[in-house]
């Protein structure tokens, strides 16, 4: 599997160009997990160190959805 998608990758620099890009934009757009939440992710738990939720959804939970660890910290993160 690896070797065939490296193979990809040369075979078509110019459209993996593209998609580079648009995964580097996405990578620094991400919405926090809470549905309904149309916030950009942009607090980590610790210590699960989980970055899946903005400051105001994870301010106000005790546990973090992804892996159910106690928060004992929120951290502000800023992705851009
Ligand atoms: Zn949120
Ligand atoms: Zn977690």
């Amino acid at each position: 599997f690896q070797f065939r998608n490296r193979r990809n990758m040369t075979d078509i620099p110019q459209e993996i160009d593209v998609l580079s890009e648009e995964n580097e934009k996405l990578r620094y757009q991400v919405f926090c997990k809470t549905s309904g939440c149309t916030e950009v992710v942009s607090a980590v738990y610790a210590p699960c160190g989980h970055l899946i939720n903005c400051s105001k959804c994870a301010n106000a939970l005790k546990y973090c959805p992804c892996c159910h660890t106690e928060v004992k910290k929120v951290i502000q993160v800023n992705l851009k």
